[in-house]
């Protein structure tokens, strides 16, 4: 059985339809996972990083199911303009290589900016945008998408727009530690970390209490300093 299937899209923008590929569920069996919870599949044909974000065919607007169907004042001019007139009628309806899966998240990342998206649906893109840039090893742009990420949600955390949706606090908490750790920002990792940690009374989510004391270990082991040279010690 093919792991892809078809799933039909209504467009925001321009309201037609139209088809874009998902992973059959069964498929969806990652074999491992990052501490940023990046997970990893055994092709790129189950991956569900390459068809997070659907493209229309007919005028370019990119969303993810994270994009809400309302519209801030002037923004759909504002994406009707500057999307239709700059489209070039590419299809992203079929298979993906991974240029055109990181492709359809620049286009995403242009459509939710545009849009005025909530900071935590800009912060997922970001992050997945990485993650693919992690799993095909180009680590500057990893970096570079990481940091974009982290700012996102550093906004989301400080304006409370993650509320209502699948993510919680202690797991943002814990992901904005995670990318200061990642980022080589120590202090600031420890502070979210610890964070993390302090809610661990009131959280059903007791494994990234788990796992942030886990990192905030790491980084002190890390940051120990190095064994004495065989000269000075003694032996
Ligand atoms: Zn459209």
């Amino acid at each position: 059985m093919d792991p892809l299937y078809d799933r039909n899209i209504r467009c925001l923008v321009c309201q037609q339809s139209y088809t874009t590929k998902k992973i059959r569920s069964r498929f969806l069996r990652p074999v491992k996972h990052d501490t940023d919870f990046c997970s990893y599949y055994p092709s790129e044909d189950v991956n569900p990083m390459f068809y997070y974000v659907s493209v229309c065919p007919h005028c370019g607007f990119s969303a993810t199911e994270e994009f809400s169907s309302y519209f801030p004042p002037t923004t759909l001019e504002a994406i009707q303009t500057t999307i239709y007139q700059v489209w070039n009628g590419s299809n992203y309806s079929g298979k993906r290589t991974f240029q055109e899966a990181v492709n359809t998240y620049k286009l995403g990342i242009y459509c939710a900016t545009l849009k005025r998206e909530k900071h935590i649906v800009l912060a997922g893109l970001y992050m997945r945008l990485a993650w693919l840039y992690r799993t095909y090893e180009i680590p500057e742009q990893e970096e570079r998408f990481m940091r974009l990420a982290l700012e996102q949600y550093i906004a989301s955390y400080s304006k409370d727009d993650f509320q209502g949706t699948r993510m919680s606090e202690v797991r943002l908490l814990y992901l904005i530690g995670e990318l200061h750790r990642r980022l080589k920002q120590p202090k600031q990792a420890i502070l979210y970390f610890s964070k993390v940690i302090a809610k661990k009374k009131e959280t059903i989510e007791k494994r990234i209490v788990q796992m942030a004391h886990e990192r905030w270990q790491e980084i002190r082991e890390s940051q120990k300093s190095p064994p004495p040279s065989e000269g000075k010690s003694g032996v």
